[in-house]
């Protein structure tokens, strides 16, 4: 029988220690007569991105800061948008600007993300946080690959000299997460949509990092004894018998499926790889929970520094 408990990256108790920490910074901030603030733009009616929005907002609140959502038509054009970004950027009273991917097709992303003033970029997508990422200069990191090394580091996990395999190679996810592996001083391996044998890669990882969004690309046959597994995937699965071949006889899986209508799932075939991994993070409650919570951290850090604290 496994230790299941033990082995598992818990990310809902260490996104409560981030956020137990931020809400600690937000205090000392009021103090001072500051309350963070940030600014959250969605455009069209995309029910996912409402939840995400909706959540975000809520866990602000809880942390003592401020939060604004603007909620755009998807008929919002290119223009609109862009003045809307420049009015946040000139707003003293807003520390932090988050704009909810994705955008409507005809708005052009790319120049939106680089249009928010680089200070209140909490979601670091804009050149000049890529930048000073890559130079090993970090000021605000994208979330979800900040979350993954506070985990790292939170329970104590080895990353200098060992190696750590990426696989996805995506601005958001990927490729900051290698870079932050890399700082850290693990040798580092980049996998995408074109590596040939991936397995054959995948099996060398100490720590491997999976953000394909491709489901249960990842199995036993991937991974190493005793390796390291974080697992960013998240895919809502709506049908029972999906369900049952990824968690035969887990009655708490089926049950969550028979009460919500779907549950989630990641790219790593949790229950396959279980044994084989030496730590491991679930779908849900690994890696999702850290990203909200670092965005709630990266919101004090943009309030700080905008008044150079
Ligand atoms: P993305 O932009 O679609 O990038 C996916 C990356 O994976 C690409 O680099 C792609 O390679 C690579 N890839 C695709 N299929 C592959 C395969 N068969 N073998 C190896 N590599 C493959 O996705 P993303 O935004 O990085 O997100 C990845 C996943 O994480 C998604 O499931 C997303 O929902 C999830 N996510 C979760 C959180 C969270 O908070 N938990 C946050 C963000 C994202 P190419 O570059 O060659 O196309």
């Amino acid at each position: 029988m496994i230790d299941k408990t033990a082995k598992i990256l818990d990310g809902t108790r260490i996104a409560a220690e981030v956020r137990d920490e931020a809400c600690a910074e937000v205090a000392a901030l009021g103090e001072l007569g500051i309350a963070p603030r940030l600014d959250v733009v969605l455009v069209g009616e995309d029910p996912a991105s409402k939840v995400y929005v909706g959540s975000k907002s809520k866990t602000l609140a809880a942390l003592g800061m401020v939060s604004r959502t603007h909620d755009l038509p998807a008929t919002t054009g290119q223009e609109e948008l862009e003045s809307l970004v420049d009015d946040l950027n000139a707003d003293p009273e807003v520390d932090g600007i988050l704009i909810q991917l994705p955008l409507p097709e005809a708005i052009d992303t790319a120049s939106i993300l680089r249009r928010i003033h680089p200070a209140k970029d909490v979601d670091g997508f804009h050149p000049e946080n890529v930048g000073l990422l890559q130079q090993g200069r970090p000021r605000l990191v994208p979330c979800t690959p900040a979350g993954v090394m506070e985990m790292l580091r939170r329970e104590k996990i080895e990353i200098a000299g060992r190696l750590a395999v990426v696989v996805g190679r995506s601005d958001i996810v990927g490729k900051p997460m290698a870079m932050l592996l890399l700082h850290a001083h693990a040798t580092v391996t980049i996998c995408h949509s074109r590596t040939r044998d991936l397995a054959s890669l995948t099996r060398q990882a100490d720590i491997l990092v999976v953000a394909a969004g491709v489901r249960s690309l990842i199995g036993p046959e991937h991974v190493a004894d005793d390796a390291v597994v974080v697992d960013v995937g998240m895919h809502r699965i709506t049908d029972r018998e999906t369900v049952e071949r990824l968690y035969p006889g887990d009655e708490k899986k089926i049950a969550a499926f028979e009460k919500r209508g779907a549950v989630l799932a990641g790219d790593v075939d949790f229950t396959r790889v279980l044994p084989i991994a030496g730590r491991i993070t679930p779908v849900p409650g690994g890696v999702g929970p850290l990203t909200i919570a670092m965005l709630m951290a990266n919101t004090v850090t943009a309030a700080k520094l905008r008044r150079g604290l």
